[in-house]
């Protein structure tokens, strides 16, 4: 394979950037040249490729954000528009794409490779780490350092005023994020799409804690827990006498320099979907199990993690009170 193509699609993640940078130098060091591609499938469609060289992408490690930037392209779900996309590719002599992105963009890659045989390596990038056949995906350790930053934080109002505080984080689909900082961050609740909490039970929770003195408490909920939003949460407490705060994370958890372990994800990754690209592999997904760099069918990337939900909500739990 002399001719490779690199784009990120879907939300942004740090270490995408040492992702691309290490597929770009991989590859220069290895003679195959490599064509970036702006905004994800959709600049595919609207042929906005360029070329990369080691020194396009110099300066880049420790930056956040996506340097080929990234959209999400509503045109890739049409098996025509795939088809279009594949044979722009083949004008550009692309043989092969690295696709770093989350488990929709990796469907999208997956759909690519079975229906036009362009080869398809695909990276797990997205903070939300809910990808299948990996234990970690890229951005994750800085979107949990970043959301527990701002839970101690609040940690220092919340005991000063003998509050409550609901604490939203991102995780439409998966508590991975939630569970993670609510760990590390002692939080006193943790609610998760993957397990039903009702609202008695976190009320419950706060009597608890406060039956054995504790006279704050943060409760961490994953924006796709089921029970609405964070303010919902909030004004049902208040509702009930607690005078609980709510503070929506939001965006702030995609953004912020990547941290060692991100930039050297994304350099080990990005190199080794390189590698395997061009030494023919497709319709895999780069993964990290027990330590070991490897590769997983793109099928079970997509199909997600199911998390031990049960296990470390109730250690928080445990551990909290
Ligand atoms: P993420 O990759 O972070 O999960 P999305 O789910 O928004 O983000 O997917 C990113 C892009 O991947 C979509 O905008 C679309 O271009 C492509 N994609 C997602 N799902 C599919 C699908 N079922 N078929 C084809 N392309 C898809």
């Amino acid at each position: 394979m002399r001719t490779i193509g690199v784009l990120t699609s879907g939300g942004d993640a740090p270490g995408m950037n040492a992702a691309i940078r290490a597929v770009v130098r991989w590859a220069d060091a290895h003679h195959v040249r490599t064509f970036g591609i702006q905004r994800g499938y959709t600049g595919i469609l609207d042929r906005r490729v360029e070329l990369l060289t080691s020194r396009s992408v110099a300066n880049l490690i420790q930056r956040a954000g996506t340097y080929l930037k990234t959209s999400r392209c509503d045109e890739f779900l049409d098996p025509e528009q795939r088809r279009r996309a594949a044979q722009i590719l083949r004008q550009w002599d692309i043989e092969g794409l690295v696709v770093v992105g989350g488990d929709g963009s990796l469907t999208g890659a997956k759909l690519l490779a079975e229906e036009s045989g362009i080869a398809v390596i695909g990276v797990p990038g997205t903070i939300d780490n809910d990808m299948g056949g990996t234990e970690v995906t890229i951005g994750f350790d800085t979107a949990v350092n970043t959301a527990l930053d701002a839970i101690d934080k609040i940690r220092d109002t919340a005991d000063s005023h003998d509050r409550c505080f609901v604490v939203e984080v991102m995780g439409r689909r998966s508590g991975q994020l939630a569970t993670t900082v609510g760990l590390a961050g002692g939080a006193e609740t943790i609610l998760v799409p993957e397990k039903a909490t009702d609202f008695e039970a976190v009320v419950d929770s706060i009597d608890t804690s406060i039956t054995r003195g504790k006279t704050n408490s943060i409760i961490v909920v994953a924006e796709g827990y089921g029970g609405g939003t964070g303010h919902d949460l909030t004004e049902q407490l208040n509702a009930r006498g607690y005078h609980a705060r709510a503070c929506i994370l939001g965006h702030i958890q995609r953004g912020g320099m990547p941290t060692a372990y991100d930039r050297n994800l994304g350099s080990i990754m990005g190199a080794a979907a390189a590698a395997h690209l061009t030494a023919g592999e497709t319709g895999r997904m780069v993964s990290l199990q027990s330590g070991r760099i490897g590769l997983v069918d793109l099928d079970e990337a997509i199909n997600g993690k199911r998390m031990d939900a049960v296990n470390m909500l109730e250690l928080a739990r445990t551990l909290a009170t």
